[in-house]
């Protein structure tokens, strides 16, 4: 069928709008009509990034819609079910059936590979190949071809410009919390960056009994959202050492969280812990900078690597729902609308931090 798709072209840093075929679902696929469609870093990484993903791609990996077809094998969602979007998974390797589809064992493939595993793709233009599938969905397109594996229902009542994005961002920082590190109750955490993904951590962070929740950025603008949404500090480390000020902050914290992937950030961090501490790692960032051993680590500190939050998104999307139904959970104060054609405009304005959440709506 014909729709409306953004395609990332070869050497280009813009999306170009243009008309596109998607072909029908498959008989365990899912066709969903977009609603909305959040923005998450790893969309502007690999817009930025040449080589990252084949090309030309249709991107997009935080969709909301309404399911309007599905295959003959689906039972999980039926047409007219309002469903999320979020990571892709094979469904029988040793962690997904453990529930842990976040280190699917061929999570790379089927969230980065632009194809299904059999090497097809749904989407063409002009009769000629768009690679697609981007997180099991590519959702930067009216219509886009899901797996069952990947969409999770949610309440009809709740609007879905507001639920997109608990699909990968939001989900990522609020897991890394509930689902990993676990702070004790009276205990004291660290969280650098505040963006989405911090911001989120630090929410959940308020949410998990933690005490002193350090919010450490180099933009005083964030730091005072961060105090907003539940930090009891601010740390701006610019011209100072990040454990020393952390330290005079609050003193050394029991853990920390890394939504920078800069390695002096973690390195910092990880200098800023007590003894058996543990820093959350959740990105390697734009550099290939390997994060070194630091020396503190033999103090029984530990660094530990977070995919998507260790979440399931099965249960773990529906628990951010029903903490925001609470009034405990308010990602959508991170949120700014912009229409589908100006996606390029909302990318531009999520790079130079303008906005925190872009939200593109269909
Ligand atoms: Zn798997
Ligand atoms: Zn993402």
């Amino acid at each position: 069928m014909r729709i409306e798709a953004a395609i990332a072209y070869p050497e280009s840093e813009r999306f170009v709008l243009a008309p596109a075929e998607l072909e029908e679902p498959r008989e365990a696929e899912v066709m969903v009509r977009l609603v909305a469609t959040g923005i998450c870093h790893t969309d502007l990484k690999m817009l930025h990034t040449q080589g990252a993903v084949p090309r030309p791609i249709v991107l997009g990996h935080e969709g909301a819609g309404i399911v309007s077809k599905v295959g003959s094998r689906v039972t999980k969602v039926r047409p007219g079910d309002h469903v999320v979007m979020s990571i892709n998974s094979c469904g029988h390797c040793g962690n997904c059936r453990q529930s842990m589809p976040s280190y699917c064992e061929d999570l790379f493939a089927r969230n980065f590979g632009g194809t299904r595993p059999d090497g097809t793709t749904a989407l063409s233009r002009e009769g000629e190949r768009l690679y697609g599938h981007f997180f099991g969905q590519s959702s930067f397109a009216t219509y886009c071809i899901a797996t069952e594996r990947n969409v999770i229902p949610v309440p009809t009542d709740l609007p879905l410009e507001t639920l997109a994005p608990l699909g990968c961002g939001i989900q990522t920082g609020a897991g890394a919390i509930l689902n990993v590190l676990k702070p004790q109750s009276g205990s004291s955490i660290a969280i650098a960056g505040t963006g989405p993904v911090g911001l989120s951590a630090i929410m959940a962070a308020k949410l998990s009994g933690a005490i002193t929740i350090v919010a450490v950025d180099t933009r005083d603008s964030r730091l005072e959202m961060a105090l907003a949404l539940g930090a009891t500090h601010a740390v701006n480390p610019v011209g100072q050492d990040l454990a020393a000020a952390i330290h005079s902050a609050c003193g050394p914290t029991d853990w920390a969280l890394d939504t920078t992937g800069n390695v002096d950030v973690v390195n910092g961090l990880v200098a800023a812990l007590n003894p058996r501490g543990t820093c959350g790692v959740v990105s390697n960032g734009r550099s290939a900078t390997p994060i070194n051993f630091h020396p503190l680590i033999f103090g029984g500190r530990s660094i530990t690597g977070i995919a998507q939050g260790g979440a399931d998104p099965d249960t773990f999307i529906p628990h951010m729902i029903a903490l925001h139904r609470e009034g405990k959970f308010p990602f959508d104060r991170m949120i700014t609308p912009y229409a589908f054609r100006d996606l390029n405009k909302a990318c531009d304005d999520a790079v130079s931090g303008k906005v925190l959440k872009p939200v593109v709506i269909f």
